[in-house]
Formats: C-alpha cells, sequence, structure tokens
C-alpha cells in the first residue's frame, strides 16, 4: 500500500459518524493499514487515530504515547473506573480542543497485529486515548461527550469546519 492511499478525514464527513465492522482476519493486508495508520498518525503529531479517520470501515486504532505503542484490532472497553478531564483534540477537528469527561481506568480487551488476544489495563491519558479512539469506531466523536452550553461555545469552530475553513494538521 503505498502512503498517499489513506487520507485524513474531516469532520463533518458521515463515516465518522458510523459504527465500523469488526476485523475477521488478522492478516498482512490488516498490519499494512495499522502501519500506515501509525505513520499518519505520527506525522500529524496525533496521540492516537481510528480507521475511519482515514476512510475505512473497520474496527482499526493506533496509538503512539511516550514509549507506548499500540496497534489494536477490534478493541473493547470490559470496564470502566473513575473518572478524569482532559482537553483533547482530534485529528478529524482540526484547530479543536475541548475538555472531556470520561473513565480515569479502563480494562480493554482486543486482537494485536498479529492477531493475538491482549488485555490492556490503562489509567490517566492512555485510559483517555483509548476511549476517544474506541469511541470512534463505534461512530462517536468528543463532540458528542460534551454537555450542550459547551457545543454551543465550539459552535463557531464547528461552522469553520462545515464550510471547510480550517487549517490542516501539518
Ligand atoms: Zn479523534
Amino acid at each position: 500500500m503505498k502512503e498517499t492511499e489513506l487520507k485524513l478525514v474531516i469532520w463533518p464527513n458521515k463515516i465518522l459518524t458510523r459504527k465500523c465492522k469488526p476485523v475477521f482476519v488478522v492478516d498482512e493486508k490488516i498490519r499494512q493499514i495499522l502501519d500506515e495508520m501509525y505513520n499518519i498518525m505520527v506525522k500529524k503529531n496525533g496521540i492516537g487515530l481510528a480507521a475511519n479517520q482515514v476512510g475505512l470501515d473497520k474496527r482499526l486504532i493506533v496509538i503512539g504515547l511516550n514509549d507506548q505503542i499500540f496497534k489494536l484490532v477490534n478493541p473493547c472497553i470490559f470496564k470502566k473506573e473513575g473518572s478524569i478531564k482532559i482537553v483533547e483534540g482530534c485529528l478529524s477537528f482540526p484547530g479543536l480542543e475541548i475538555e472531556v469527561k470520561r473513565a480515569k481506568r479502563i480494562w480493554v480487551s482486543a486482537l494485536n497485529h498479529k492477531g493475538e488476544q491482549i488485555d490492556i489495563e490503562a489509567t490517566d491519558l492512555l485510559a483517555v486515548v483509548l476511549q476517544h479512539e474506541i469511541d470512534h469506531i463505534n461512530g462517536i466523536t468528543f463532540i458528542s461527550r460534551i454537555p450542550f452550553w459547551k457545543k454551543i461555545k465550539i459552535s463557531s469552530n464547528l461552522r469553520k469546519l462545515k464550510r471547510g475553513k480550517y487549517e490542516l494538521p501539518k
């Protein structure tokens, strides 16, 4: 797969609100997609990316946080605990930063890039990134995780995105 094949999708593209399909076989093709997603994420200075953010209807996410790299297939959260508020950005919402309330500690089960079953226990920022990306493949973006009054505050940013008036992440 050439590097130019996958492109970042910007809100309000409809694929961002679609629940993605599970991946049944973790083969070379899937590993290539995961690698390519990871490269795009790094290039755009992101710390997480979901497959529908590059136009693919698949339950795949990648995360790169400090020294931790995750390339996950069909991830799902099976337990949550506590709460935390962190200001989040999203590569599909250039220029927008919002504080979102999420669980502080989560437990995730997924397949890794080899197709092996893994469990991840995550806290704080890693837990937040995982929740943000798993939301993506469920068709949920971070603007539907904030109260209505906060949505009013960001409405001009959203109008700009709707009109295509934004600067793409470099
Ligand atoms: Zn995002």
